[in-house]
């Protein structure tokens, strides 16, 4: 114990050494000038109560002084008056299938075409103020290259994580990485392993449920050799699953998240104990089940400012007319709008339980659905100052990035929203957007792709 004091030193002489380095803006990126944000009230993302007259400054792409002190102003920083006004993290979507994307097994290089509307996606989650996403099931060749494009600063875009293709049981849930037989079947983990997935999804699923035909699961010993091979690779695991039977499984087998809740019943007790003990982060995704019956039942939604705003007017014809006659006949309309409840019960539980372990996920396609997931949290008894801590600070550390994203922390990325009015009082007030910053820099709203850029 004697030891102690002296590391404890040592560790934060050099994170403080750490900090005190000047950000150094990727060797792509042209440098912006430092950000000074003054007199906001700060909404930081760990849960802490709303912090006003606060001063956040950002330098490069990091954060590098918070506090309601005179802080050193870096010179010829931009100053943001940020009084009246709240800031808080980028929201980051931990379940997302970007539009674009074409039959998962393709290798095709990505095409103009698919270029143009997995961008038009990727500006919706920006414009909304949506500055990370993790896609959990894509075409590789489609998601990995907007990948590189946005990591190399070629494309205007929120943050992107993905796994490509996802892995299964041959006639399982996803594909195209189907997996049967150990160790031979390693070879197919190689080939998706090259692609450089940031995590792996796996698919799991049972027999018959819903709408579903039947289909087949990876055995339990099987699953676990799958996730220890991406443990042996540096590569973090998430799990669809749909029943707390199949959850548990996954756990025992060491997979580091569920890319679902528990949809097919209320969760026991015993399930709320075991993430009570294991804190496995969990993605929301409501809002995919809500969507079938909300289209049909409540098309006016499709008025809001934010879905005018990012769809184009022709889509928003399609779901009012093509998609809604689809919904009314497919019978996942009825059983959603029946098991939504109990997903939002179920979230709602393991949040109350553990503050860190809900993050926000969609399982579908642009910032609208980023704010509907929000809303629906808040509709199922999750407070909104939780729900923004899920849409952050829990969703950084569903992906493991907690120590670059997810909160305004010195040392963290500097990915920002300011908003005009607080949204731990109305979740609704998330989506008054005033401005979005990522990696240091202020995105300019008015140059996305968007229809709200047309007028
Ligand atoms: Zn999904």
């Amino acid at each position: 114990m004697r030891m102690l004091p002296g590391r404890v030193t040592l560790t934060l002489g050099l994170a403080l050494a750490a900090l005190a380095l000047p950000a150094r803006p990727s060797a792509r990126q042209t440098p912006a000038p430092p950000i000074v944000i003054r007199g906001v009230t700060l909404i930081d993302g760990t849960g802490r109560a709303p912090l006003p007259n606060a001063t956040v400054i950002v330098e490069g792409a990091r954060i590098t002084q918070v506090g309601t002190q005179p802080l050193t102003v870096p010179s010829g920083a931009q100053v943001v008056d940020g009084r009246g006004k709240f800031l808080m993290p980028g929201l980051i979507d931990v379940h997302v299938h970007l539009n674009g994307g074409g039959n998962r097994a393709s290798t095709q290089p990505m095409t103009p075409q698919q270029e143009r509307t997995g961008t038009a996606a990727l500006h919706s989650f920006l414009y909304a103020g949506v500055t990370t996403i993790f896609d959990a099931g894509n075409q590789g060749s489609f998601i990995f290259a907007l990948r590189e494009k946005e990591r190399a600063d070629q494309i205007v875009s929120p943050r992107i994580f993905a796994t490509g293709g996802t892995v299964t049981s041959p006639g399982g849930h996803g594909g195209p990485f189907y997996i049967e037989s150990w160790p031979q079947d390693r070879a197919i983990l190689d080939t998706h392993l090259a692609g450089k997935p940031d995590l792996v999804k796996i698919g799991q699923d049972e027999h018959g449920w819903m709408m579903r035909p039947m289909i087949t699961k990876l055995p339990e010993d099987l699953l676990e050799k799958i996730i220890r091979y991406y443990h042996s690779k540096a590569v973090r695991s998430t799990i669809h699953i749909s029943n707390e039977h199949d959850a548990i499984e996954a756990i025992y087998a060491g997979v580091d998240t569920l890319a679902h809740p528990v949809i097919q019943s209320p969760i026991s007790n015993t399930f709320v104990n075991i993430m009570k003990v294991k804190h496995i982060p969990e993605a929301s995704t409501l809002t995919i089940g809500e969507s079938y019956s909300r289209l049909v039942e409540h098309p006016e939604y499709l008025d809001e400012p934010l879905y005018r705003a990012i769809l184009e007017p022709a889509e928003i014809q399609r779901l009012r007319t093509t998609v809604s006659a689809s919904y009314k006949t497919d019978g996942r309309t009825a059983w959603m709008k029946v098991m939504t409840p109990v997903a939002q019960e179920n979230v709602r539980k393991l949040n109350a339980i553990g503050k860190d372990i809900i993050a926000l996920g969609t399982d579908l396609s642009s910032g609208a659905d980023t704010h509907r997931e929000l809303e629906l949290l808040v509709a199922g008894g999750v407070p909104p100052a939780d729900a923004i801590v899920i849409g952050t600070r829990n969703s950084a550390r569903f992906l493991g990035k907690l120590d670059d994203l997810g909160t305004i922390e010195p040392g963290k990325l500097a990915d920002l929203v300011l908003l005009a009015a607080d949204p731990t009082t109305d979740i609704n007030h998330a989506k008054q957007i005033e401005m979005v910053i990522k990696n240091g820099r202020v995105i300019d709203r008015s140059k996305l792709e968007l229809p709200v850029n047309r007028k």
